[in-house]
């Protein structure tokens, strides 16, 4: 089968593996539903083990033929920069399929494919700078370290980001020699396609990327439970990690893992409220709240409770859904399961005695629209302050002292991302030192920087994604020591 020709009218596709365009071995097909309007849009290929096992094979075949590690690692990056340049020029039509497949905002969709693009241009310019060590051993003997490619690199992605996370994922595994399979999530798989389709068009060797779609108690299980694979990088739930890891275990298989949050921004007493709103709305309403970095508890001074309530409230008044493509202010959320699910948890708020200060409830449209919605008064021990909603709801949390606010902020199962709203450096510092989170934002959410790394402690997960850090995920060291014979005669 060709490739597809065109991206957001594509109705029918199909899995890559090995460079080339296949049906799954079941015949069987996923529909996919746009979010916004529950209207089908596409039929993908529905991947099972037996198409997994010809995905990781093609791999394999690419690692023994040393078709990446063979080439100058330039070429990697310019592989990498090509399929980058790809997206960039099909840069409108990339969100137009992604906001239909996913729900977001056209706007959202455009950040996404953007994101998407600076990922490959990074580790593209990477490619060439993973460099080994000379190690003096003394005497006679020459050591040096190299860093080697595991092989086989497996990527089971989540829907909120398809295609940001793939392509964050891709850049350094690729840049580092390794061959790729990416299972994409089920319930938003279409933009992931472009990715295999820059591969083809740019001649990335046969199977260095593989796409494929199945679900995860089967096609994902069996990717990462595949003897073949040399390497795991998961993102997505802790249970689903959880379940990822004991699969990887059984076969001591290194893995990074990146998983769910439940963030805490606290606002100080001289924080600039303008600020804190507008960047709370765009850090739990946007890509409406389904991110896992997302601030949902924001940790205020007892004083300024109320009125940062308020001014949350009216700023929420002012946003509108809409299709996607509308590109009004939020989008619909992925499908009906997670809109119930963060119903239950309002439902659950309500319960616990929090105040419900807005939203709270569907949007009176077809599609799945949730509400901007704000708990005040939260109890931080509640399980609406605890457990990931993925969903547009907010926990404010009022504090007496800055010790407490410290203490509300850490008290999670969490630590993916915390934050600090204010001016007097002397609290932001001391703060920043003791939040127990992978990366702290000081007056900003989200600085969206593929040069940053980015990961979780705690049961957010571990290893790391973006920056330089993320290499040492795709690499293992071989050290080579010679002992040189005697003076030459
Ligand atoms: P999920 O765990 O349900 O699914 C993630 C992926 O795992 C999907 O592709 C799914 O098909 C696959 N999967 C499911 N069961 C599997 C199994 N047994 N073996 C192998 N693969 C399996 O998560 P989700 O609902 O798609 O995503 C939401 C979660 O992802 C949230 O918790 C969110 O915080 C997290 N997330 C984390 C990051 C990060 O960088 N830390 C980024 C985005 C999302």
């Amino acid at each position: 089968m060709n490739a597809p020709s065109s991206l957001s009218s594509q109705d029918k596709w199909s899995q890559y593996i090995g460079g080339a365009w296949s049906e799954a071995t079941s015949g069987e097909h996923l529909a996919i539903e746009d979010p916004g309007n529950e209207s089908h849009i596409a039929d993908v290929t529905l991947a099972n083990r037996a198409d997994i096992d010809s995905a990781v094979q093609a791999a394999k075949d690419c690692v023994t033929d040393r078709l990446l590690v063979d080439i100058k690692p330039a070429e990697r990056g310019r592989m990498l920069c090509a399929m980058s340049d790809w997206l960039e020029a099909n840069r409108d039509e990339l969100a137009v399929l992604l906001s239909r497949d996913s729900g977001k905002t056209l706007t959202e969709a455009h950040w996404e494919v953007d994101n998407a693009t600076t990922f490959l241009t990074y580790y593209g310019g990477l490619a060439d700078k993973i460099e080994g060590r000379y190690i003096p051993l003394g005497g006679s003997v020459t050591g040096y370290a190299i860093p080697v490619p595991y092989g086989v690199s497996a990527h089971i992605v989540p829907w909120n980001y398809p295609l940001e996370i793939a392509a964050r994922g891709l850049g350094p595994a690729l840049a580092a020699g390794n061959a790729v399979v990416i299972k994409s999530p089920e319930l938003d798989p279409l933009s992931i396609f472009a990715l295999a389709m820059a591969a083809d068009d740019v001649g990335v060797p046969p199977g260095a990327i593989n796409v494929v779609c199945g679900y995860g108690h089967d096609a994902g299980a069996a990717l990462t439970q595949h003897p073949d694979v040399n390497q795991i990088t998961f993102t997505g739930s802790v249970a689903t990690g959880q379940a990822v890891l004991r699969a990887a275990a059984e076969r001591i298989v290194p893995s990074a893992v990146e998983l769910g949050g439940k963030s805490a921004g606290i606002v100080l007493a001289d924080a600039d409220l303008d600020l804190v709103v507008e960047q709370t709305r765009w850090a739990i309403w946007g890509n409406s709240g389904q991110i896992c970095s997302a601030l949902s508890r924001l940790v205020v001074p007892d004083h300024l409770h109320d009125e940062i309530v308020d001014r949350l409230t009216t700023r929420a008044a002012t946003l509108q859904p809409s299709h996607g493509l509308e590109d009004a202010d939020l989008g619909a959320m992925i499908s009906r399961l997670q809109l119930e699910k963060v119903e239950s948890y309002v439902r659950q708020g309500v319960d616990s005695g929090a105040q419900l200060a807005c939203g709270g409830e569907r949007f009176d449209r077809s599609g799945h629209f949730f509400q901007p919605t704000v708990f005040a008064g939260v109890n931080n021990q509640s399980t609406i302050a605890q457990e990931e909603i993925f969903g547009p709801v907010l926990c404010v949390i009022p504090y007496s002292d800055i010790p407490q606010a410290l203490q509300i902020a850490n008290h999670s199962q969490y630590g993916l991302v915390a934050g600090v709203f204010g001016n007097d450096l002397q609290e932001v510092t001391w703060l920043a030192d003791r939040l127990d989170a992978g990366q702290i934002f000081v007056n900003d959410w989200f600085v969206p920087a593929a040069e940053a790394p980015f990961g979780g402690f705690k049961k957010s997960g571990f290893g790391r994604e973006k920056g330089q850090a993320a290499v040492d995920s795709y690499i293992q060291w071989k050290n080579v020591a010679i002992t040189r014979p005697g003076r030459p005669t």
